[in-house]
């Protein structure tokens, strides 16, 4: 008689969820994701899609640059065709701290990214549409990535590993018996699990809160505007992070987009919204693109799963690397595994974090391999865009009107 297989729910449909799920039926486990909307996540279709070289945290993450690095070599190898290779610059103008290029070549190098100085001219002559203030830049290989390919692409391999994937069952109760995770419900349906992984990004604590568990989360919401001014290159201010310091293209379209902020959101699914913030992140935008339009702007918001010690405010000094939280440990709810935090960018590193974690505990393959092996599309663009249609992945980030911004106040 053959083994009895691992029965492991995944909650949260999101990129991270995804990778999960392919990762652990790569492992050889049974795997079935139930999200309670679309596949596709919710953060993961309202980010910026900047495929992070890792320099925009060289200065002040350094795990997460690195992590970023390294994650964004391998998706240009496993996921091609839901990127756009644009290069990036990160800009000092004349208000950024002195020495900051300087400072910026020193970090990317202990960092191991690629980093090279551009004079003023160079800049714009890789971006026209920069302003022409600029003290210096730094050319760094950041790319632009589109969401919905991704999350469509990694939704495909987890299809193809054998996961069985369940939109819109939102996860409602977690039972426990003796300590232990035993039976969910989703969408009305009961679920008997060995294990449970909880990927649902800001909406963490509250499906840990299901069995009784919990998670240091401290979410933290970012607007973001499209705007219809072409720019070729991913830019970045050579600062700290802070308010609408990055301008991109889209990696599918002519859009362009600004961002962000970061505000405190205690509910994620009423982030802060007002025509301020939108206002502040197009005038931080234009002192890196000055013409970019007043008129026709497409605000959207997403909230960040900002994770760190308990009592972390979520500010932008909190680390955007992620955390793996075994509840057994924490929580005594054993069987339950948060993983959340990190960016879209290291998804597949945080998946595999998680495979690498339940490996032992549950008999499966020590390594899935999802850094080697190509996602499904991974080189034919339109098969990406046949399989966004397919699992309904289309958010904000590519284009898709952001219902909250009918609200904004
Ligand atoms: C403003 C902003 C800009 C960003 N820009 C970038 C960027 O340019 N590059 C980058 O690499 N990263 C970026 N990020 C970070 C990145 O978007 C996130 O880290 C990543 O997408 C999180 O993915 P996730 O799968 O954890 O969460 P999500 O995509 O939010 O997925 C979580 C899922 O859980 C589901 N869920 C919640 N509750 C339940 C329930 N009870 N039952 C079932 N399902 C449930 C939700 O429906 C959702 O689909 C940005 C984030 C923000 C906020």
């Amino acid at each position: 008689m053959g083994r009895r297989l691992p029965v492991i729910l995944v909650v949260g449909g999101g990129v991270v969820g995804l990778g999960v799920a392919r990762d652990l039926a790569r492992r050889e486990a049974d795997v079935t994701l139930v999200d309670r909307d679309d596949l596709g996540g919710t953060t993961t279709g309202r980010s910026h899609g900047l495929l992070h070289s890792g320099a925009r945290y060289a200065t002040t993450d350094e795990e997460s640059a690195r992590a970023c690095a390294r994650e964004a070599r391998v998706l240009k190898r496993i996921a091609g065709a839901a990127i756009r290779e644009t290069g990036g610059l990160v800009v000092a103008l004349p208000d950024d701290p002195a020495n900051a290029v300087e400072r910026r070549l020193a970090a990317c190098e202990r960092c191991s990214i690629p980093a090279e100085r551009v004079g003023p001219e160079g800049a714009r002559a890789i971006e026209p549409a920069l302003t022409d203030r600029i003290d210096g830049a730094v050319a760094v290989p950041d790319a632009v990535v589109s969401p919905a390919r991704l999350a469509a692409a990694v939704a495909a391999g987890a299809e193809r590993a054998g996961a069985t994937l369940e939109p819109n069952a939102p996860v409602t109760a977690i039972e426990t018996a003796g300590g232990r995770v035993e039976t969910v419900v989703a969408g009305g349906r009961r679920f008997d699990v060995d294990a449970v992984v909880n990927a649902t990004g800001a909406w963490a604590d509250r499906v840990a809160g299901l069995a009784g568990g919990s998670v240091p989360l401290a979410p933290a919401s970012g607007a973001m505007v499209g705007v219809d001014r072409p720019v070729g290159t991913v830019l970045n201010r050579c600062r700290p992070p802070d308010d609408g310091d990055i301008v991109l293209p889209r990696a599918v379209g002519e859009e362009t987009v600004v961002g962000t902020t970061s505000r405190p959101t205690p509910d994620p699914d009423d982030p802060p919204r007002d025509g301020d913030e939108i206002e502040r992140v197009l005038r931080a935008g234009r002192a890196l693109v000055p013409d970019l339009p007043t008129e026709d702007v497409r605000p959207y918001w997403g909230v960040r799963p900002v994770v760190g010690d308990d009592g972390d405010t979520g500010d932008r000094t909190a680390t955007r690397d992620f955390r793996v939280i075994d509840h057994g440990a924490r929580d005594d709810v054993a069987g339950l595994t948060t993983v959340v935090g990190g960016k879209l960018t290291t998804y597949r590193r945080m998946a595999a974090a998680v495979g690498n974690h339940l490996a032992g505990r549950h008999g499966l393959t020590d390594e899935s391999g999802t850094a080697e092996w190509p996602l499904p599309g991974h080189d034919d663009p339109a098969r990406l865009d046949e399989l966004v249609d397919r699992y309904g992945t289309r958010g904000p980030a590519d284009g898709r009107p952001d219902p909250l911004a009918a609200s904004q106040g």
